[in-house]
């Protein structure tokens, strides 16, 4: 089966979401393929500045997720080895652009918000791109199910091991060396914490927790490995190349 589209985006995670509800916006239809058979709304949350509230107010959603999160108001730097506080910065208004915004959102409020803005029918689910193929001035993007879609616009937002980016030719990922583990706490009734955003620093390590609103908190733990002796953090760790 072979169809025409305009244009054609190729993952539905925030980057291509995002991108078609900006072409919404503006009055162009695009079609978004995903590979998966729905919406992809697990992870845990995600910290977001003022960069990404300018665009999420671009797409007009900023404020319905602000209603959804709470302004962190400090960040506060914790040695890992001793527990003990080494800087505190205040995230308030003071000396910053006046719509200076810092919040820390679940990653599922923000997807199932940019997919409930789009036209129905716009995300095409158990679509995933297998190759493209250059013809003429359009391309083709062929799905695993044999479906051929002739394009003449291809954008890729289908995440780290991009198809398309491998077609552009696009250098593949850097492996940064580094590792993280996240999560996110639901609490029955308030957390208690305050505002504010605190990271321990030390070893190669560093963990941190924010809340995203009264009820919940975001945590990570990333880790570059390293075989220097950091007291506690002691880390001799060999990395399986795959
Ligand atoms: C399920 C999930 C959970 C996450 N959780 C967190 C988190 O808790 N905290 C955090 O900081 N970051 C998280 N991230 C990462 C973060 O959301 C992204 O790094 C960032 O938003 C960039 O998004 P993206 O749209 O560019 O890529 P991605 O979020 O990676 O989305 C790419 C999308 O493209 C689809 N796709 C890939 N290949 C194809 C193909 N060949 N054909 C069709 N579709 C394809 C994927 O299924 C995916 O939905 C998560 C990502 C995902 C996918």
């Amino acid at each position: 089966m072979e169809i025409n589209e305009d244009i054609v985006i190729v993952g539905a995670g925030i980057g291509g979401l995002a991108t078609s509800l900006g072409l919404h916006r503006l009055g162009v239809r695009s079609i978004v393929l995903e590979s998966s058979d729905s919406l992809r709304t697990s992870g845990f949350a995600l910290a977001l500045w003022t960069n990404a509230w300018r665009a999420l107010d671009a797409l007009g959603v900023g404020d319905s997720l602000r209603q959804r999160s709470i302004h962190f108001t400090r960040f506060q730097a914790f040695s890992a080895n001793s527990g003990l506080p080494t800087a505190e910065i205040s995230l308030e208004a003071d000396n910053k652009p006046i719509d200076y915004d810092s919040r820390c959102i679940k990653r599922q409020e923000i997807v199932e918000t940019l997919e409930k803005e789009l036209p129905p029918g716009t995300i095409k689910y158990s679509c995933r791109v297998i190759s493209i193929q250059q013809f003429g001035l359009y391309k083709l993007v062929h799905l695993a199910d044999k479906t051929i879609i002739r394009t003449k616009v291809l954008i890729g937002c289908d995440g780290v091991n991009s198809v398309v980016a491998k077609w552009m030719g696009l250098p593949k990922p850097i492996d940064a060396n580094r590792s993280a583990i996240r999560g996110y706490v639901e609490y029955p009734k308030t957390h208690g914490f305050e505002p504010k955003f605190c990271a321990y620093f030390g070893g190669g390590v560093r963990i941190g927790f924010l809340p995203c609103d009264h009820k919940s908190l975001y945590w990570f733990c990333t880790f570059t490995p390293s075989d220097v002796d950091y007291g506690i953090w002691r880390v001799n760790y060999h990395r399986k190349v795959i």
